[in-house]
């Protein structure tokens, strides 16, 4: 069986999982609906997320923060400084690339000897410059410099900045983490792949926070139970990679880092593409949102300025610290974080679902059909009523049945 994403795109438009967005206004690049039979399939995943995370585990409490946040947030995450990708053109054909798509050293790259891939004349193409990917807006109804927001990226930094909220409101001791489940919002230079890599998508997110002693235990339980839970779920071993970041790839605070893969039918022989990373933070985030000295100003504590009258450092100047009351310890916890998104999710289980078989018909012709083999946890119906005659009451029998099933379960 010849298994293409060109395939699953329309299985996903035919049966009413997913859409492309703003459809009968010719489309709207890089967002996605999801129909009667998707949503049933992305409520399954994340709410077995959901329970897997804040039910099985012990001291894992959930939370659900606001996409628009201070935009100081996005200073001191690192996100408007470093929160980009390189960009170029193509000057003949206008044609946009990520340039780490050309190579992964693309600033050694000599682009005046590039061939673009979509009209392939040599020489055009820009060199790279550096693109934000954060969506703005603006709050309130004037459009000025100190009105900008942004959309949130990712689901993580509404964690960081509850930390200290969930610790004093719930009766959660480090080791312990925080789950949210929420839209993020990236403008993507190149998005494709259907819903791989799309604009606005759903992240399910867990901020871990441990003792730094413990933190590469945590990290490593972190990796092996997110691995099992897509295994748990149904999606082939074979097709699956647990991939370690070498080195070289790791963030400066970070010692360790692994990607869970799929091998998605749009790569190429041997390539994966990201479902989920498990990330080992440190305390860089925590230690971030600290940054910072609040004085007193007219009485109330504001973030100590410069002479222009800008804050001095980019935190909130707050302190995000832990004392262990047991051990009389004062610290900074480490995070674990595994990032997964739901879409990537949600595609990987349908392209691993997806079969083709071919069973006669009454009359024992051959007959093609489109089968999806997923885990019965997953299935967006569970049950179908199907009266076979159209008399004897059978029809009366069945509608019965169907509004009292359909309490329990989803079905038609
Ligand atoms: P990539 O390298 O593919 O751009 P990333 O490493 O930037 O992904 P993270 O920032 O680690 O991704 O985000 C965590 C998860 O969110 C990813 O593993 C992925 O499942 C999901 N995700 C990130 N960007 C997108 C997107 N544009 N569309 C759909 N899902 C996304």
């Amino acid at each position: 069986m010849n298994k293409t994403i060109e395939k699953i795109v329309s299985l996903c438009k035919r049966r009413g999982f997913i859409f492309q967005s703003s459809d009968i206004y010719g489309g709207f690049s890089a967002v996605y609906d999801y129909g009667p039979l998707g949503i049933e399939l992305k409520n399954n995943i994340s709410q077995l997320w959901w329970k897997e995370m804040t039910q099985t585990h012990e001291n894992i409490v959930g939370l659900d923060s606001g996409i628009l946040m201070h935009p100081k947030i996005w200073e001191a995450s690192g996100h408007v400084g470093a929160f980009n990708d390189p960009l170029v053109d193509c000057k003949q054909c206008k044609a946009r690339y990520r340039a780490d798509e050309f190579s992964e050293d693309f600033n050694s790259l000599d682009w005046t000897e590039i061939k673009c891939p979509n009209c392939g004349t040599t020489g055009k193409m820009t060199e790279p410059r550096q693109f934000n990917l954060m969506f703005k807006t603006h709050v309130g109804p004037v459009e000025e410099t100190g009105t900008e927001a942004f959309l949130r990226p990712e689901t993580a930094q509404g964690i960081f900045l509850n930390f200290k909220n969930v610790l004093d409101t719930s009766r959660v001791r480090v080791p312990f983490g925080i789950g949210q489940i929420g839209k993020s919002f990236r403008n993507e230079i190149t998005p494709r792949n259907f819903t791989f890599r799309s604009r606005e998508f759903e992240q399910m997110e867990i901020e871990f926070f441990c003792h730094p002693t413990d933190s590469r235990k945590w990290y490593q339980f972190w990796r092996d139970r997110r691995w099992q839970w897509y295994l748990n779920l149904g999606l082939t071993e074979g097709r699956l990679q647990l991939r370690e970041h070498h080195q070289a790839e790791l963030a400066h605070y970070s010692c360790g880092t692994a990607d869970i893969e799929y091998a998605f039918p749009f790569l190429a022989d041997g390539e994966y593409g990201e479902l989920e990373g498990i990330a080992h933070r440190g305390d860089f985030d925590l230690r971030s949102h600290m940054e910072g000295k609040l004085v007193r100003e007219d009485g109330e504590l504001v973030l100590e300025t410069d002479s222009n009258k800008k804050p001095k450092h980019r935190g909130s100047g707050r302190d995000l610290s832990y004392f262990d009351d047991v051990s009389r310890e004062r610290f900074v916890p480490h995070v674990i974080e595994p990032s997964a998104g739901a879409d990537r999710a949600v595609l990987a289980f349908l392209c691993d679902a997806y079969h083709e078989d071919n069973v006669p018909d009454e009359k024992g012709k051959p007959r093609e059909r489109i089968v999806l083999k997923l885990h019965p946890r997953l299935a967006p119906l569970k049950a179908a009523i199907l009266p076979l005659v159209k008399k004897d009451g059978m029809p009366e029998v069945a509608a019965d049945l169907y509004k009292r099933i359909k309490k329990r379960m989803p079905c038609m």
